[in-house]
């Protein structure tokens, strides 16, 4: 096997918590175990959620911790032109359409569904991300969505999972722990791939820049399993690379509870604040040296 190169890839939308570390500290140990390289990229696509003292809190955290990420550190704030030139490539291949709702709109639809005699009663099989986009601006025809476009009604963009499953064969992806897994264009539905207020999505931009940074073995945790499903699916209509996954449980605090990203007590300042050493918060993350 070639060596691996792995990325931790925060957002900036709060202190770091243990999940975090184990999270950083997973990936960086898969890169050391097999002699590859560890990189570092800021998810800051949603400006009006990320902050810059938080991006200085990871930068600073990490470190503290011990870790050793290879520059250059990538920003997605900066990556708006990648994105953009993804999002023509999936358009020219017909498998994205705007979609004008509003949570609304998408809401009162998935409820009239639930109610209809036929209908099924929770609205819809839920898919890990809740229920699926109904499919309202799915079949828009061509001359509504120029005037509402003319009009300024706001869009955002999503994929078309029923046409891109037509367009791809079977496809596939690794995960570490689980090995080969098919992988179902159907599971998020019609994801949004460009929101809009930011114009992207954290599955577009992941996707993209994974392979802009040559990450060649993704590790998080596996509660982004669904997600990989869609993002096999975006690789293969952008003609990327596939990395190897592997998803890794999330670490659990005393209660069992996941850990809350805004318990204080439990993000890595407050443990650093009440005394406990890089290498004791190590171990509560799960590695102890
Ligand atoms: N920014 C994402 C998060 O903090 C990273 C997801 C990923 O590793 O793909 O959850």
């Amino acid at each position: 096997m070639t060596a691996p190169v792995t990325r931790f890839a925060p957002s900036p939308t709060g202190l770091m918590h243990l999940g975090h570390a184990h999270a950083a500290l997973f990936a960086q140990g898969a890169a050391r175990e097999g002699g590859g390289r560890f990189l570092l990229r800021i998810e800051d696509i949603d400006r009006s959620r990320c902050r810059a003292e938080f991006e200085a809190a990871i930068l600073e955290d990490l470190a503290w911790l011990g870790l050793q990420w290879e520059a250059p550190v990538m920003r997605q704030s900066e990556r708006g032109a990648a994105y953009g030139a993804a999002l023509e490539r999936l358009d020219a291949l017909g498998v994205l359409y705007p979609c004008f709702c509003t949570r609304r709109d998408i809401a009162a639809e998935i409820a009239a569904a639930a109610a209809a005699p036929h209908g099924a009663a929770d609205g819809g099989a839920a898919g890990p991300e809740g229920p699926p986009y109904p499919g309202i601006c799915r079949g828009l025809p061509g001359a509504d969505r120029t005037a509402r476009v003319a009009r300024g009604v706001a869009f955002a963009l999503r994929f078309d999972s029923q046409k891109a499953a037509a367009l791809l064969g079977d496809l596939a992806f690794t995960d570490g722990p689980q090995g080969s897994i098919r992988a179902d264009p159907h599971l998020l539905g019609d994801a949004v791939l460009a929101r809009k207020d930011i114009g992207t999505s954290y599955h577009l931009s992941v996707v993209v820049d994974d392979a802009a940074q040559g990450v060649t073995l993704i590790t998080r945790g596996d509660d982004l399993l669904p997600s990989t499903h869609l993002h096999r699916l975006l690789q293969a209509l952008l003609g990327l690379p596939v990395p190897d996954y592997h998803h890794h449980p999330m670490i659990e605090d005393e209660t069992g509870a996941r850990l809350a990203k805004r318990d204080h007590a439990m993000s890595l300042r407050g443990l650093r604040e009440q005394g406990t050493t890089p290498a004791q918060t190590r171990a509560l993350a799960g590695f102890p040296d």
